[in-house]
């Protein structure tokens, strides 16, 4: 059992305010796992205080100083990385895979941002003026629980860089993975109220972080309906905000991929993190007259995707992350099955011998038309569309219906096709022939996938802003 009773605030652990205990349960054997004591608004104000008196020293602070806070926080971060990616299979059952190799990108992400910072341009002549980009403020940050560390490794590691001070509310969900990430900034020995940390729920400390007058950014990573909420709440203080929100990306097969390796990459697409990824390339869109082929592929490599307990390598699918995403992914392939979608396989119920955890059967629809609700809602589990499509046009035509422009995924030998429709997909990043990694070029979504843009340079202007001094010579010291 593990009983989280503390949070962070200016540079120590201390008790919180808030005393509700909230259980954490096992979502492979559906037991209670232990336990984290919540925050609430009284917190906020503590940490958003230590912030606030810690900006005016921190937004001054060289880059070197900065640099050299960035390189420690990597080093902490990977000396943890065993502890944290064992947390992910435990908390929400990251396939273990996987996790080891997140928690080490989350360490890298520090060197990124270190990197990025080093070649920003935070003093330049324009015109007749100098334009310097200051630090906007103290940051609020609010994250999901697929991959919570990750999320708050990225947006803690451009405030730094910006000079940003923040207070961080994880997800509840995801709490042994905040602990070791919080204990990593501790070692860091990051000056204290550059980061704390308040464990607590969304509608409690989230809420009061995104109407506190004293923070002038939220940089939020979750669903499009709380993104809404904060955009809302913090429109009276002229919250300046990162939304990084749902998604339900098109991955489409165009007629002259390669088939046999295009359809099983396209299962992988969707079920990654168990299907619990914004990412997730949920829609598949094929061309008709190669259905019947699609239809072969797809059935063999769902059918060859095998669910069991993370913790072994041979399982690449893992349970969901509770018992409500349970319920939630079971409603929406009984609602596949309602408005006429063709099962092609898995379907409702946990698969035999995983009755105790919070387990689906990898499921893929076909002959599903780009109306039918499992084409619209983003299910954050295992459950792939299959949609056809008669022309190129028509393809992106559908790639597009939809309210979502986070990801699309586009197969093709003709590179010059690929490229063409790439420009013709509402998305913030377009991949071909795969998924690919960069932790440098923009993300974040066009539509109601958010709003602004994470990674690089673009990542790190939406913690500063644009001052120009007019008239004189300024000289910054940067
Ligand atoms: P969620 O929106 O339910 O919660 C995200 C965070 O917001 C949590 O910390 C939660 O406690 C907090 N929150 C909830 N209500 C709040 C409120 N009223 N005010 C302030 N904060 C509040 O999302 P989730 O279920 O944790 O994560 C899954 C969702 O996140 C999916 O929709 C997924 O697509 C999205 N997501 C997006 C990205 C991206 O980069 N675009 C990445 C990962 C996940």
């Amino acid at each position: 059992m593990h009983t989280i009773d503390q949070i962070y605030i200016n540079g120590q652990f201390v008790t919180p305010h808030g005393e509700e205990m909230f259980d954490l349960i096992n979502p492979t054997t559906g037991q209670i796992d232990g336990q984290v004591r919540l925050g609430d608004a009284a917190d906020v104000q503590r940490a958003v205080a230590a912030a606030k008196a810690a900006f005016p020293a921190f937004s001054r602070s060289s880059l070197a100083e900065r640099g050299a806070i960035l390189q420690r926080l990597h080093d902490a971060v990977l000396a943890r990385a065993d502890d944290a990616a064992a947390a992910l299979v435990e908390e929400y059952g990251g396939p273990v895979n996987t996790s080891v190799g997140r928690s080490r990108y989350t360490a890298q992400m520090f060197l990124d941002v270190k990197k990025v910072m080093d070649e920003h341009q935070f003093v330049k002549t324009m015109n007749k003026s100098k334009v310097v980009l200051e630090p906007v403020g103290v940051v609020g940050i609010i994250t999901p629980w697929n991959s919570s560390a990750w999320f708050i490794a990225n947006k803690v590691a451009t405030a730094i860089a910006a000079g940003c001070t923040v207070v961080v509310k994880p997800s509840e969900l995801s709490a042994r993975q905040n602990q070791i990430l919080t204990e990593c900034f501790h070692a860091a020995q990051l000056p204290p109220g550059v980061v704390n940390i308040v464990n607590g729920r969304g509608d409690v400390v989230g809420a009061a972080l995104s109407v506190h007058p004293d923070i002038q950014k939220i940089s939020f990573t979750g669903s499009t309906p709380v993104g809404k909420s904060i955009a809302r709440l913090g429109v009276d203080t002229m919250k300046r905000v990162t939304l990084e929100l749902g998604g339900k990306s098109a991955n489409i097969i165009l007629d002259d991929a390669d088939f046999e390796k295009a359809i099983p990459a396209a299962i992988q697409a969707c079920f990654m993190n168990n299907g619990q990824a914004c990412i997730a390339g949920s829609r598949l869109l094929v061309p008709e007259n190669k259905l019947e082929l699609v239809k072969q592929l797809a059935k063999a490599a769902v059918e060859a995707v095998k669910v069991g307990d993370p913790h072994h390598a041979e399982f690449s699918v893992g349970p969901l992350v509770n018992q409500k995403q349970f319920e939630r992914v079971q409603k929406y392939i009984q609602i596949g099955l309602d408005e006429g979608a063709e099962l092609l396989a898995g379907g409702v119920g946990k698969p035999a011998g995983l009755e105790a955890g919070y387990f689906v059967k990898p499921t893929a629809f076909i002959n599903v038309s780009n109306d039918m609700t499992i084409a619209r809602d983003e299910i954050f589990g295992p459950v792939l569309s299959i949609i056809s499509y008669k022309t190129e046009e028509e393809a992106i035509q559908i790639a597009n219906d939809t309210p979502y422009g986070l990801q699309a995924y586009i197969s093709s030998t003709n590179l010059d096709r690929a490229n063409r429709m790439a420009r013709e997909i509402i998305a913030g990043r377009v991949h071909i022939n795969g998924i690919h990694d960069d932790l440098i070029a923009p993300f974040g979504g066009f539509k109601q996938s958010g709003i602004g843009r994470e990674f690089g340079p673009y990542g790190l202007d939406s913690y500063l802003e644009p001052k120009a001094i007019l008239g004189v010579e300024a000289q910054y010291p940067r």
